[in-house]
């Protein structure tokens, strides 16, 4: 094939980072960028953490300096969403109607907060936070005593909280599910959580949804809960996890099963298209299937499949990590629990690693303050090595184990 073109949609973590290392691992075909978004690709984990305390500017947003795109020969179509993507004639259909022809199509197309219909939803005052101009509405409006109610108790909720708190806000969170994080976390870490954030004077509803949501003049004034109290609030914030963007490639008759499906080289059954980050879900050695939402999965995907696209041919393997920061608390996670049956907690001072392993089985760490046991155990999981409970509990030395294995 002559000079390909790789048609990108969604301009943001995984579709910035498969445009660039296109040209790194010397792609020398047409790269376009196609974001429905206004800005070039940028940073979103500070969006619920710096950005939105006000102590970063957009500038630390940005993924590249504007010229990047430029300079690498990257074509960007910002502010128009893919409307339609006909595959027999190779062709994306955008929302003014243009025609761009592709040789290959990656859809990078993220996720969309998921949304809930309560009475009171569209009131003013009541938001997501996915996107640069959500946080800045919620920065700009976040004052020292507004009283914030966060539906939801997940990673994005609980940073909000986090952030807000710090800020002087009055805040209220609430989880449907009998304890924070409960589907994504050990008990130890979510407990953890809990208590790190009743100690900063965060009010943690868990057992308890919003039920209504009431406004005066058009802006939200008072949350009802599922047992029936009524909580002041000037900001509510709808945090209950996310959906993938999966719209297009329905249309257009690709596989979807909570999210795009995509084989073990990225690839969705039509050869000439491929997908990754938030909106794909992909095969696991094992053999299920899972969908990510976290940087590492966006950029790992994202640098496997240009590497693919220039003509390497081995399976996409990444070991999962995440991160969040609360109250200056840094949670770090590697590996991924679709379920445990024990947790090994191996402290040393403030520092905790919680181990929980599935059948004597190692399925994921959670590190409290603890990057070095973190990166121990990224080392050994990438290496193809494991740690026993008895390595967990026990002093052995996780540096050393890593070190013998990636030699
Ligand atoms: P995105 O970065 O969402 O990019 C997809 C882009 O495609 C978006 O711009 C979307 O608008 C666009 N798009 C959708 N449909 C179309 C269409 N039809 N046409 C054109 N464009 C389209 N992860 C971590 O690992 N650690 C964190 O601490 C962390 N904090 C976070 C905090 C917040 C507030 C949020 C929102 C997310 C956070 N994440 C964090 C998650 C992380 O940001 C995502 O997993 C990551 O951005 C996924 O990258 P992506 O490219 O798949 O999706």
């Amino acid at each position: 094939m002559n000079a390909p073109h790789i048609a990108i949609a969604g301009a943001g973590t995984a579709g910035h980072h498969l445009a660039a290392t296109l040209r790194e691992q010397g792609f020398a075909g047409t790269v376009s960028l196609i974001g429905d978004e206004p800005d070039l690709p940028y940073h979103r984990p500070p969006l619920s953490k710096d950005y939105l305390a006000g102590t970063v500017n957009s500038d630390a947003l940005s993924l590249r300096a504007p010229t990047f795109y430029a300079e690498h020969d990257i074509v960007t179509h910002l502010g128009v969403p893919v409307r339609q993507i006909d595959r027999a004639g190779h062709r994306l259909v955008l929302a003014d109607d243009r025609v761009l022809a592709y040789d290959h199509l990656v859809l990078a197309l993220g996720a969309s907060p998921r949304r809930i219909d309560i009475p009171g939803r569209n009131l003013d005052g009541v938001v997501e936070l996915r996107t640069r101009a959500d946080a800045e509405w919620l920065r700009d409006n976040l004052r020292d005593g507004s009283r914030l109610v966060v539906v939801g108790g997940g990673f994005i909720g609980l940073e909000v909280a986090a952030t807000a708190r710090k800020r002087g806000a009055d805040v209220t969170v609430l989880e449907a599910l009998p304890a924070l994080m409960n589907r994504a976390l050990s008990v130890h870490t979510a407990t953890h959580l809990a208590e790190l954030h009743a100690a900063h004077g965060v009010r943690v509803m868990c057992s308890t949804t919003a039920a209504a949501l009431e406004g005066k003049d058009g802006r939200v004034h008072t949350v009802t809960t599922s047992d029936g109290q009524r909580l002041p609030a000037d900001i509510v914030v709808l945090g209950i996890g996310v959906v993938p963007n999966t719209a297009p490639a329905a249309a257009a008759g690709l596989e979807i099963d909570n999210g795009i499906v995509v084989d073990e080289q990225l690839a969705t059954r039509d050869p000439s298209i491929s997908a990754i980050g938030d909106c794909a879900a992909f095969p696991l050695p094992c053999g299920n299937r899972i969908r990510l939402e976290s940087i590492q999965n966006a950029v790992d995907q994202a640098r496997y499949l240009a590497r693919r696209i220039v003509g390497h041919t081995e399976p996409y393997i990444a070991v999962p990590y995440f991160w969040s920061d609360q109250f200056g608390t840094k949670l770090q996670i590697v590996g991924y629990a679709t379920r445990s049956d024990r947790t090994v907690v191996r402290t040393s001072g403030t520092k905790i690693s919680n181990f929980r392993f599935y059948d004597g089985e190692l399925v994921a760490v959670e590190s409290i303050n603890d990057p070095v046991t973190h990166l121990n155990v990224r080392k050994i999981l990438t290496a193809g090595g494991t740690v026993t409970p008895k390595q967990a509990n026990s002093t052995v030395d996780l540096r050393t184990l890593a070190r013998t294995l990636v030699g």
